[in-house]
Order: structure tokens, then sequence, then C-alpha cells
């Protein structure tokens, strides 16, 4: 009798599961932002969820919930509930940079999420305040070698891309500035903007604009090629820095347990949205890198996640990076 029950008890708790899928989404679905508002990921998550919410027919509610490189706001996400309706936009920080610098990290990326697709991939460049003394990336790096105590380089806390990509850079060229920690690299370009700090290494959809507007300068961008949306800007390579070679990537995430139908609609619409004439132009226009069809499956990310921890550990230990 008792084992009846108890197979009954489980056939509904199945049933339920499928109509929970069956009729996902039936409310608002949350994503959180790990940043401040107005960063790059912020920017990445509104072009994006603009037409996934179209496609599920319900609206995606960006929370930004910043704090500790991001990692604040992926911990809350990682411990949602995993019915989809809390949803994140992890990045090459949080997913890739942190485990190296927080032993005590409460979340493992490799493990604890459902992944869903990469949403866009953003190359990293090297920018100062307008009127910084280095007209190019040698002089800034010959700058950096002899007056590195009194440069100011922003970051968006311990493990964000900005910090990661910007120890590196700070290692390459053995130089120790000042670092100053924000809670997005949208407030710390405010900050560039005005020339409170001088420099940071950040996400092309973040600065692109305010580099074409002329509002601060951009001494080179760390990937092979131009960015078709700064054609100007060298490469790091044509800079004279080759060895600095760094991208970063933005990409959403469900919390581990998610039911598979509900990833299959998520990554559905992901998809969608990336084939989106407007999504792309946007993303584009800020000089994103749209995923291949492979990168935007759910296999496709843990992959990427997969070689980006082990990508990440042995170089920022080198750097002699941590949290404490
Ligand atoms: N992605 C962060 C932001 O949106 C910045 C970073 O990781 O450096 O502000």
């Amino acid at each position: 009798m008792k084992k009846i029950a108890l197979a009954l008890a489980a056939v509904a708790g199945l049933a339920a599961t499928g109509a929970q899928a069956q009729d996902y989404p039936n409310r608002p679905i949350t994503m959180i932002v790990p940043f401040a508002a107005g960063g790059p990921t912020d920017v990445v998550a509104r072009i994006v969820t603009d037409h996934m919410s179209r496609t599920l027919g319900q609206q995606i509610v960006i929370e930004n919930v910043a704090g500790a490189g991001g990692t604040t706001g992926i911990t809350r996400g990682a411990q949602a509930q995993p019915d989809g309706y809390t949803i994140m936009m992890g990045h090459m920080g949080t997913h890739g940079a942190a485990p190296a610098l927080y032993p005590n990290l409460k979340y493992d990326p490799t493990k604890d999420f459902a992944p869903i697709g990469l949403a866009a991939g953003t190359p990293i460049l090297i920018v100062a305040k307008k009127d910084f003394p280095a007209k190019d990336l040698k002089e800034f790096v010959a700058y950096m070698k002899s007056n590195a105590s009194k440069v100011n380089q922003a970051h968006a806390g311990v493990g964000s891309v900005s910090h990661s990509t910007g120890i590196l850079f700070d290692s390459i060229i053995s130089a120790k500035p000042t670092l100053v920690a924000y809670r997005g690299t949208g407030p710390a370009l405010n900050d560039l903007m005005s020339g409170t700090v001088d420099f940071m290494t950040d996400q092309i959809v973040n600065v692109a604009p305010q580099i074409q507007g002329g509002n601060i300068k951009a001494y080179a961008i760390a990937t092979p090629e131009r960015s078709p949306a700064l054609p100007d800007v060298p490469t790091t390579k044509e800079a004279g820095l080759g060895d600095y070679q760094v991208s970063a990537w933005n990409a959403v995430f469900a919390p581990k347990g998610t039911p598979p139908d509900i990833v299959k609609k998520l990554n559905d619409a992901l998809v969608k949205s990336l084939d989106d004439e407007n999504t792309k132009k946007r993303l584009l226009e800020l000089g994103g890198v749209l995923p291949s069809a492979a990168e935007r499956t759910p296999e496709g990310l843990q992959k990427l996640v997969e070689s980006e921890v082990a990508r990440w550990t042995p170089v920022l230990k080198a750097a002699g990076a941590s949290a404490e």
C-alpha cells in the first residue's frame, strides 16, 4: 500500500513538472545582471532579452545585483528555484576567472548551472582618459613602467573581466598601478570620462560609443583583428604588445536542476533573438561578436565554461592575484 502511494506521489510529481514546463512561462522572468546598470553585461542583457521576451510571451525583468566582481549576483542566481523564473547573465569573470580568485566561492561554474547559451563575445580594449599623457600604446607602457604608482586603474571588482584582464595586462608589462574598484564598468566609465581614474581594460560594448565620440581614448584592442565597430583602433599586436591577447564573453545561465523543457524554451528564445536583425545590429554596432551556432547551445556554453576556468586559473595564480 505504502509502495503504491509513493509511486502515485512520484507520478503526480512528474506530472506537475511536465505541466509546469508546458505552460512556462506564465509570469515574468527575472534575469540577474551581476553588475551595475549601464555597463557591458547590462547592455548585452537588455539587448538580447528584448527579443527573447517577445518569443516567450513574458517580460524579462533585469535585476542588477552588483558586488564582489559579479559573484554576489551569480551566487544568488545559482541558489534560486530552478523553475526558469530566475535566470542570469554570467560572463568570463563570474564563470571563468572567479574560482581562481575566491577560494570560498559558493558556486562551481562548471557544475551548478544549467547553461542556456552564449549571448555575445566582447573583445577587450585598453582605454584611458582623454588627456592621459601618452599618445599610443608604446608610450603608455613606457609611462606605466616608470610612473605606475601615480596611475589609477579602474575595474569592476575582484574577478570581474576588467579586473582579471587588467591584472593580466599589468603583469605582462610588469607594472603595479593603484587599483580602484567599482560595482561595474558602467560607473567606472563615467569616472574615466571625468578624469577621476586614468585607465582600464574593458569590454568593447561598454566603451565603443565613448571612443567613437572622442570622450576617452583607446590604445588598442586585444584581439588578432581590428573590430569593424572601431576600425581606427589598432590591435595590441600592431601597437607593439602582441602578448596581450584576451577576449571576454557574456552568456545566459539558469540554476542547476532547471527542467530540460524549460532550458530548451530559453535556448530557443535566445537563438531566435540572436537571429533577429535588430538584435544583431545593436550588438554589432557596439563591437559585440555574434556567437556561432555551436556556441549558442547549452553544450557549447558548458564546454566554454570548462575551458575558461582551466585557462584562467593558472594565468591569475601566476599574476599573483587573489581576492583576499
Ligand atoms: N561586466 C562588468 C559590468 O557589466 C564589468 C566587468 O566584468 O569588468 O560592469
